[in-house]
């Protein structure tokens, strides 16, 4: 790994500042999990990482005005495990408590797991089915991404140099979710395919990570049930038509073939739960 400066400020603006001041080789450095990693196996060039983790307020999760707001550097451990979240929304911590280890949990952020924009990002697929949105500071002033606006492709999202993702939130509903992952092992392993279902009333948000250069959200699957009584017929046909929608490719954790065969399995059983 090549030297690199280090800096932690303690405030928003003077995270930018330091960001704007060192250019394009500055980047954020949150837990670490991700960009400690590239940076060990040179895929990644830094020549200055500005840590945000000593940011006052980015690290609490926020219920205020119907919405639920995950700051900026909430640890994934500290979400999975937040009593409300688990009550309401288990299907959220479920994703943020499948990823790693306990000992990853307790550095990684569900920020930098979005920001990392990996295709099998575990939090992905819950934020997008909850329609979430992502709140940017920079030197500019604020702005509000919505989080299918986000991603761009693999590990790359709309973020410019300089934007600090303040946090994550998503409107505070009554919603029926299942998230499933599935893996090569029960613990400490990537997503080999990942989905979030979300029931309100007759609308179902399904969104699917692994299976497409970003996480995705399955919108022709979710028109076609809209509004619909669910039968068994009419989820068959709903998972062919999944296992259409998506573009996986073959890797060296499945094939395309098994992606699409999983797609179709995880939606079955996540829809028979409602049947
Ligand atoms: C052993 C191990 C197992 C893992 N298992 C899984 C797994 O099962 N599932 C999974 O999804 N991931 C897994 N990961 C990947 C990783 O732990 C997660 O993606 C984690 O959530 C990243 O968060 P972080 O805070 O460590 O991000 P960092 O590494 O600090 O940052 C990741 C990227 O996001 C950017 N970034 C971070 N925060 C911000 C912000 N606030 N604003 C703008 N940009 C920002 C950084 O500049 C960097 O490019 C694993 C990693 C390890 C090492």
């Amino acid at each position: 790994m090549n030297r690199f400066e280090y800096f932690a400020p303690t405030t928003l603006k003077k995270a930018v500042d330091i960001l704007n001041e060192k250019g394009e080789k500055a980047f954020i450095l949150n837990g670490g999990t991700d960009i400690i990693v590239r940076m060990r196996d040179c895929l990644l060039n830094a020549d200055c990482l500005v840590d945000i983790k000593k940011i006052d307020s980015l690290d609490k999760i926020i219920f205020q005005n119907k919405r639920v707001m995950i700051g900026g550097t909430v640890l994934l451990n500290d979400l999975g495990l937040h009593p409300i979240i688990q009550k309401k929304y288990p299907f959220l911590a479920q994703a943020a408590l499948s990823i790693g280890s306990k000992q990853v949990r307790n550095r990684a952020t569900c920020v930098g797991n979005i920001c990392n924009a990996s295709p099998l990002a575990d939090t992905a697929t819950p934020l997008l089915a909850l329609d979430a949105k992502v709140h940017v500071y920079s030197a500019a002033g604020e702005r509000t991404i919505l989080l299918s606006d986000f991603f761009v492709f693999v590990r790359k999202t709309v973020l410019q140099h300089g934007e600090i993702v303040t946090g994550i939130s998503f409107e505070d509903n009554d919603v029926l979710g299942i998230f499933t992952k599935t893996s090569r092992r029960k613990e400490v392993d990537l997503s080999t395919v990942c989905s979030t279902v979300i029931k309100k009333d007759d609308v179902y948000n399904i969104s699917c990570g692994a299976v497409a250069p970003t996480p995705i959200r399955l919108e022709k699957t979710e028109a076609f049930l809209k509004g619909k009584t669910l039968t068994k017929n009419l989820i068959d046909e709903a998972c062919l038509m999944a296992s259409k929608e998506v573009k996986p490719i073959s890797d060296l954790r499945a094939t395309e073939g098994y992606r699409r065969e999983m797609v179709k399995v995880m939606l079955r059983n996540s829809l028979l739960e409602w049947l």
